[in-house]
């Protein structure tokens, strides 16, 4: 059988692949400049269904949306009108973090449905099917952690997060320096747990080839977990989540010597006076390589809100720098996500993406605003509703008093300030 050619090693050969020539045409960039970023590794591209995604350095900030079962809510169904909210809304990706019910079966159906690349967590499957089958996750075989891996990409998976930076040192180093919020990340919590119990280094790690043997052969992206980010304020940017970090910066390279591409997760809650250092540290330590950011989560006190905490953290981080942002819904540290907070979470994510874009220049990210800003003078509602991000709720508002004048809205009504200066000064916006 030929060996399948990597999408970063025909970049760094030079040869424009169909992959790039679709993200620079997405993108309005030129294919040589997304090559070359590829080559590098500072841009991934992501494959589902013959469609590709990019994400990286000079493109659209990137949305995910996770979805998934859990031991108490398990319905399928429902995790698949999720998906599709999901994608109704404008997520890029969806991750299927699925740990109720038959996880085969669900990670099949979410790729089967899914119209965009599906990312998972490998190791949760491996440490819940090891309760079953050894009655333990710290029982877990360490090749099944890898036969697991091995599945989901056979299956289609385009990324998959891998906790290699939970290492020895890491651990070490959190025993010596205790957090207040512990530990947040579920696969971070598995190694973790394992690591000690066996008195032994995390698998990932260790064989770290064998990961790359994987990510070679199906050309899946790896998602560099951070089980170490900080779950409060009260442990930001601190020793352990800087120790993975560093962990992290050295996988890469030695991935990228392989042709295998990469992205780095981080960094969890973070005050807003640290997203910048944070990115900062990413793009330093990890030479370039996108960062896949969870929240940001600026502040810890409002739970039924952390789509806002959150956006607020990946509009800034987006600006900064960040490549990708990982939704986070108003059911965040509270419940699974239903429908309306899968809504919530893309629409804020998106939201958020869009104002990290306009801040780091990504070519026509603000023009967009400028079409709304001209409709919005001229009062072309219909107009309006097309750019805007969330058409229903535009229309559902836009319709909640009765209108007495149709070319204004019911917040000033005759006063309409907009049409006021049109009249008095005789100005009529056009574009
Ligand atoms: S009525 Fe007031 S809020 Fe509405 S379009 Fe006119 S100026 Fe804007």
């Amino acid at each position: 059988m030929r060996r399948k050619i990597l999408e970063k090693e025909l970049a760094r050969k030079g040869i424009i692949s169909q992959a790039v020539k679709e993200v620079s045409k997405k993108e309005n960039l030129e294919p040589e400049y997304v090559s070359r970023k590829v080559a590098e590794g500072k841009i991934v591209i992501l494959k589902h269904k013959n469609k590709f995604l990019g994400i990286g350095e000079g493109l659209r900030t990137k949305v995910n949306a996770n979805i998934g079962t859990s031991p108490d809510v398990c319905d399928i169904n429902f995790e698949i009108e999720k998906l599709k909210t999901a994608e109704k809304y404008g997520t890029d990706t969806v991750m299927d973090l699925s740990i109720g019910g038959n996880i085969d079966e669900i990670r099949k159906k979410i790729i089967q449905k899914s119209n965009v690349p599906v990312g998972t967590v490998p190791i949760y499957q491996s440490a819940i099917e090891s309760i079953e089958e050894k009655g333990g996750i710290v029982n877990m075989d360490e090749d099944k952690i890898f036969e697991v891996i091995e599945k989901h990409a056979k299956d289609g998976v385009s990324f998959a997060t891998v906790h290699c930076g939970v290492n020895l040192k890491a651990v070490e180093r959190l025993k010596k320096n205790p957090r207040k919020s512990l530990v947040v990340s579920r696969g971070g919590a598995f190694l973790i747990m394992w690591m000690v119990s066996n008195e032994k280094e995390n698998p990932l790690y260790k064989n770290f080839d064998r990961l790359i043997e994987i990510a070679r052969k199906y050309d899946l992206v790896l998602s560099l977990g951070d089980g170490l980010r900080p779950g409060g304020l009260i442990d930001s940017t601190d020793s352990s989540q800087i120790e993975e970090l560093l962990t992290l910066g050295e996988l890469t390279k030695y991935a990228w010597e392989n042709d295998v591409q990469v992205i780095i997760e981080g960094p969890g809650h973070i005050p807003i006076n640290e997203i910048e250092t944070n990115v900062q540290l990413e793009k330093k330590i990890c030479n370039g390589a996108p960062f896949y950011v969870l929240g940001p989560i600026v502040c810890d006190i409002a739970p039924g809100y952390d789509h806002i905490t959150s956006a607020i953290g990946g509009a800034i981080a987006s600006w900064k720098g960040a490549d990708f942002l990982c939704y986070v819904t108003p059911s965040e540290h509270l419940s699974l996500p239903g429908i309306e907070e899968v809504a919530e979470g893309v629409i804020s994510a998106r939201i958020a993406a869009h104002v990290g874009d306009i801040g780091k220049g990504i070519k026509g990210a603000i023009e967009i605003d400028f079409l709304m800003d001209i409709a919005r003078t001229q009062r072309r509602w219909e107009e309006e509703k097309k750019i805007a991000i969330d058409k229903e709720k535009f229309e559902k508002l836009r319709k909640k008093f009765p209108l007495k004048e149709k070319d204004v809205c019911t917040m000033c009504g005759k006063y309409c300030a907009i049409k006021l200066i049109e009249k008095y000064l005789g100005i009529k916006v056009v574009c």
